[in-house]
């Protein structure tokens, strides 16, 4: 099995660039923040106590979110691997995804993170609140506080990563298709 942790700021392009690799390594692509905005969508308890945070730019807390991930793994036995986009954010996420992958005789074999200046990152959160409709990309403030929150409670998974050997940093400017040919031969090279 092939599982890749997707890390970095809200606005890096971890969603774009997950359904990329999604396609060339036949991944199960689990986004989070998809499965959160999908519950809104349809009312559920789970998506109103969910919207209560993420309409703040806060977590939601790890108790939910850990129990919302297990499911997903689970409804996906017949996966070759995972791409993990926007899981883990915070250090208790990711011992329970360990513990989980350990359970199921695998593990992460990579965490990529892509690195992007928070000048950049504002500018593409403000341009993609025009078309997602998110309301936590439309308010200047939600977006400062998710950038804050990702510094505080997300950036130190660097470490956690790094200590395993996995933390692989790819620039994340440029053009799509640029950040995707580079995550690739990162990918490839780390395989070979
Ligand atoms: P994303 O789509 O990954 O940018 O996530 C949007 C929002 O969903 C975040 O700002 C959080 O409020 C919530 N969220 C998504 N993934 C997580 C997670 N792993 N832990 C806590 N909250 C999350």
């Amino acid at each position: 099995m092939l599982n890749i942790v997707l890390f970095g700021p809200p606005g890096a392009g971890k969603g774009t660039q997950a359904e990329m690799l999604v396609t060339k390594y036949n991944l199960c692509h689990l986004s989070t923040g998809d499965v959160f905005r999908y519950n809104i969508k349809n009312e559920t308890e789970l998506g109103v106590l969910a919207k209560g945070f993420m309409d703040q730019g806060k977590l939601v807390p790890d108790e939910v979110t850990i129990k919302l991930l297990i499911s997903e793994v689970e409804k996906n036995p017949q996966a070759e691997g995972f791409i993990f986009d926007g899981f883990p954010r915070t250090t208790p996420q990711a011992e329970a995804l360990d513990k989980i992958l350990t359970e199921r005789g695998t593990s992460i074999n990579m965490m990529i993170a892509l690195d992007v200046e928070k000048a950049e990152l504002t500018e593409r959160l403000k341009n993609r609140a025009l078309s997602s409709g998110r309301a936590d990309d439309a308010d200047p403030e939600i977006i400062e506080n998710r950038i804050k929150v990702y510094m505080d409670e997300t950036f130190p998974l660097k470490e956690f990563y790094d200590q395993q050997g996995k933390f692989i940093k790819v620039n994340g400017h440029g053009t799509i298709e640029d950040i995707t040919a580079r995550l690739f031969e990162t990918i490839d090279l780390a395989l070979a």
